[in-house]
């Protein structure tokens, strides 16, 4: 048996600044008072607040043991499926620190800002050319953001075209966030079912698509982890009632430099830099979710847009079929600076390689736990794979037991309970990131704890044992939660 990373651990307690807290006691040893005191005029008199009192390595120790009970990808696997919880190159970092980007002023101008315009507009480029497209935009601030843009400009077409479509049609294994979106704009989501084999059957489409239907939003590979391999005929059938398709982007992780999504059908994409192209998933900063279009969307795209004329760039906003600003300036620049480093970094080949391990990452994973955990759809997987509790179910284990235990492990809990398609789903991406010895030390712990579920479904059942709190009523922890160390 590999030895796994939970094992052995030092949960230090934590008490509150305030508990901690000493008369008198300070961090910093001012220099001698060498003017005459003056009392404080009447503004900041009053109430002094209450702030504790610590010593340097009160403060230091305190910080330092919270940001221990962080896990994060730079502390062990996080094979959260749907997320792609990669790695976030440190170069990537280096670059967006640099003073010339970090330091950059979004009022400065066009004109002293052509180094940060210039990097805005070959991301674009970039972005356009991965996927097949005309145009991007790289002001939406996440995944679902994305959505709300291009659901707004196909709002907007319907518009233009003089009559305005109602509903949407979204599959079962959408992303939730696909139906929120469109409801944001107005449409109604119209659900339909996947087939028998996890993917979408062309003629379920073409029986609910019809000239009051504004499109289809379709998650490519889809929350099962499958690609959906009649997209095309999809498209077709949508295309000729005059609809248009959207395609949630957000698992381009799997497809990188294999599927061009414009080349087969879709109108309208959104990608998210925080999960394919490496930027951190919020704690480490904010999201960003581009949209790229075909030509008949371009006209549609938010303001302000970034052109190239001659040798040089600038901002742009007379667009008079925008559908506006969708975010303040450009969005989310510092990430758009490490997805940029992230993408020169690995070149076309490496974008490529990394789709390609991430998909054998995935069906090694799929392989490997095949038998001990159920797989509901046994067939080659894309960067994801899903498994559910059918097998421990006999012995009352369920997924969130399983998920919980893992945590004793040393690994994050994949994604369970979604998506919605699958009762009991266990849910992992492992990503390009994770090594192999990696990858088999998960598997090794998913195979311990589903023996465990045989031999001693109690214990599993009050997992986990080593964290810093056991397991929890969930109910009252989201209620009440407390918040003290
Ligand atoms: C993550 C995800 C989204 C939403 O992206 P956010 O950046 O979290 O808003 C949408 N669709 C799919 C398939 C996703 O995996």
């Amino acid at each position: 048996m590999i030895q796994q990373p939970g094992t052995s651990g030092l949960v230090l307690n934590e008490a509150l600044l305030w508990d901690k807290s000493r008369d008198g006691r300070c961090a910093i040893s001012l220099p001698k008072q060498d003017v005459d005191r003056a009392t404080l005029d009447d503004s900041l008199t009053g109430d002094i607040p209450d702030l504790p009192q610590l010593s340097e390595l009160d403060v230091v120790r305190h910080y330092t043991r919270l940001s221990q009970w962080n896990f994060g990808v730079d502390t062990g696997m996080y094979p959260l499926g749907s997320c792609t919880m990669k790695y976030n190159p440190k170069t990537n970092e280096v670059q967006a620190a640099r003073k010339g980007f970090a330091e950059a002023h979004p009022l400065a101008g066009d004109e002293f800002s052509q180094g940060s315009l210039k990097l805005m507009y070959n991301l674009e480029r970039y972005l356009a050319e991965l996927t097949g497209f005309e145009a991007v935009t790289l002001q939406p601030a996440a995944g679902a953001h994305g959505e709300l843009t291009g659901m707004l400009m196909m709002h907007a077409y319907f518009a233009k075209k003089g009559k305005q479509r109602s509903k949407i049609i979204i599959p079962d294994t959408a992303h939730g966030t696909n139906p929120a979106s469109a409801a944001l704009c107005g449409f109604e989501p119209i659900n339909v079912k996947s087939g028998p084999d996890g993917i979408l059957d062309p003629e379920t489409i073409a029986a609910v698509m019809d000239e009051d239907t504004a499109g289809i939003m379709v998650t490519n590979p889809n929350t099962l982890g499958l690609f959906e391999s009649n997209i095309k005929k999809i498209a077709d059938i949508v295309h000729s009632k005059g609809g248009l398709v959207y395609g949630d982007g957000a698992n381009m992780n799997a497809i990188m430099g294999i599927v061009k999504p414009g080349e087969i059908g879709i109108d309208v994409l959104h990608l998210n830099l925080h999960k394919t192209f490496s930027t951190p998933h919020g704690g480490g900063g904010p999201g960003s979710g581009p949209v790229a279009v075909g030509k008949r969307l371009e006209p549609f795209l938010p303001v302000p847009r970034v052109v190239k004329e001659l040798d040089s760039y600038k901002f742009i906003t007379d667009c008079p079929e925008t559908i506006g600003k969708i975010h303040t300036f450009y969005g989310h620049f510092g990430i758009m600076v490490r997805a940029y480093a992230y993408i020169l970094s690995m070149g076309a080949k490496g974008l490529l390689d990394t789709s390609r391990l991430a998909v054998l990452s995935a069906n090694y994973i799929k392989e490997s736990l095949k038998g001990t955990l159920n797989l509901p759809y046994d067939r080659p997987c894309m960067h994801e794979c899903v498994f559910n509790d059918e097998i421990q179910q006999k012995n009352h284990i369920t997924t969130v037991d399983m998920a919980k235990r893992l945590l004793d492990y040393g690994f994050h809990p994949p994604t369970i309970y979604f998506p919605l398609v699958v009762h009991g789903a266990f849910m992992v991406e492992p990503t390009e990131s994770e090594s192999k010895e990696d990858i088999d030390q998960f598997i090794d712990a998913v195979k311990a704890i589903a023996k465990e579920a045989k031999e001693d479904p109690e214990k599993l059942r009050k997992a986990p044992f080593r964290t810093k709190v056991t397991r929890l009523d969930e109910v009252t922890a989201a209620r009440k939660p407390c918040l003290k160390g």
